[in-house]
């Protein structure tokens, strides 16, 4: 396995400078299971764990190694085993909340080039949830892809590609059908050797089927198990998988809870049209309720604007609004414990009568 295959490039080779000379070695975290890594790294694979100090000085699970990320490790090559001792910077990640109560980023995938968004065209197919994707594609920094499986339940191609137009602009789609073999090689044909893809998208919509295809075998893949927002069990195991074409594919399981992460950049690309259309208003706080010269309403009125596409932006921009409220809420308690902890240690250490 040479670095390259795995994914690494002039910017990661740059990063890893800094700790060079020290026996450490670059590893790609392929599989994250409970308590320990699955590591590609250039002497095979390693089970790795973090050190102590990097958990402790880590504020929340996006400061520790998720799938796609390279890492600095310690390597103990006669027991196939390893100390991660940090985190390179990430080009790109695709976030969630994390499913639940807290207000918490969920890096899904790291260091992504592109993201193939797949939806069953059964009748689960769902043009908001594939904005949903698209918001949290762009804001990862990977190019989306829209891949659109089970295309031999349906003939109506032409509409279903004139519908997902409306949504995604120019954005490249993909109609396959894994059952059938048909379509996947455009998959191969975005993942050049060396560049990493991501395959997001609901239980059920095809992704195993798709990579035993690509595959060219029937793969087991490890569980993990977590607690899903009703404490329930899901499996979720994320996945790092090195193709026979030469690129790599992270398979991540069905996430039953998908909520916005991050800026508002997001959605302001993927509702481009809306954006536009804002800007043309008469009055630039106009509220789009009863002023006159308001593009939103006629073009609402006219058709041009679909009332689910706006209704979806909205919602998207409120859900947005609001979990960041709340992590700046949370962020301002921790913020606060600390300096507590700070001034009692600062108490302890130098009690009153010795302070100058
Ligand atoms: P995953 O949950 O996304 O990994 O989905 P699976 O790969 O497990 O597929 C879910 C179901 O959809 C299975 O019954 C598959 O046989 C079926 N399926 C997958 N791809 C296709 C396809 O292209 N066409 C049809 N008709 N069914 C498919």
């Amino acid at each position: 396995m040479t670095l390259e295959s795995l994914g690494w490039n002039p910017v990661f080779a740059e990063a890893f400078k800094a700790y060079e000379g020290r026996d450490l070695i670059p590893g790609r975290i392929a599989l994250q299971h409970r308590t320990y890594y699955s590591i590609l790294s250039e002497i095979g694979e390693l089970r790795g764990e973090v050190t102590g100090k990097m958990e402790y000085l880590a504020s929340g699970p996006q400061d520790l190694p998720a799938v796609g990320d390279w890492v600095v490790l310690h390597p103990r090559p006669e027991e196939s085993t390893a100390t991660i001792v940090d985190l390179l910077p990430r080009r790109t990640k695709f976030s969630r909340k994390v499913a639940g109560r807290k207000t918490e980023e969920q890096i899904v995938a790291a260091n992504v080039d592109v993201v193939f968004i797949v939806s069953g065209l059964d009748h689960d197919f769902n043009l908001r949830r594939i904005e949903r994707y698209l918001v949290l594609s762009r804001q990862s920094g990977a190019n989306p892809v829209i891949l659109l499986n089970k295309a031999d339940l349906r003939d109506d191609h032409k509409e279903i590609r004139k519908a997902i137009a409306l949504i995604a602009g120019d954005i490249p789609v993909i109609l396959a059908s894994a059952l059938k073999d048909k379509g996947l090689d455009a998959i191969a044909h975005h993942l050049k050797p060396g560049c990493t893809g991501a395959l997001l998208g609901s239980s059920g919509v095809g992704k195993t089927t798709i990579i035993n295809h690509l595959l060219g075998s029937t793969r087991k893949t490890a569980e993990v198990r977590e607690n899903d927002s009703r404490g329930r069990h899901t499996t979720s195991a994320r996945e790092l998988i090195l193709l026979p074409s030469g690129g790599l594919l992270i398979d991540t399981p069905g996430m039953r809870e998908l909520q916005l992460w991050g800026e508002a950049e997001g959605v302001d690309e993927t509702f481009e049209d809306i954006e536009e259309l804002e800007r043309q208003c008469k009055f630039r706080d106009c509220s789009h309720d009863v002023e006159p010269g308001c593009e939103i309403r006629a073009a609402l009125e006219k058709g041009i604007l679909e009332p689910e596409r706006y209704e979806s932006y909205k919602k998207l921009l409120r859900e947005l609004a609001y979990h960041n409220r709340k992590y700046n809420e949370v962020e301002q308690r921790k913020e606060k414990e600390r300096i507590k902890k700070r001034t009692s240690q600062f108490k302890r250490n130098f009690p009153k009568g010795k302070r100058s």
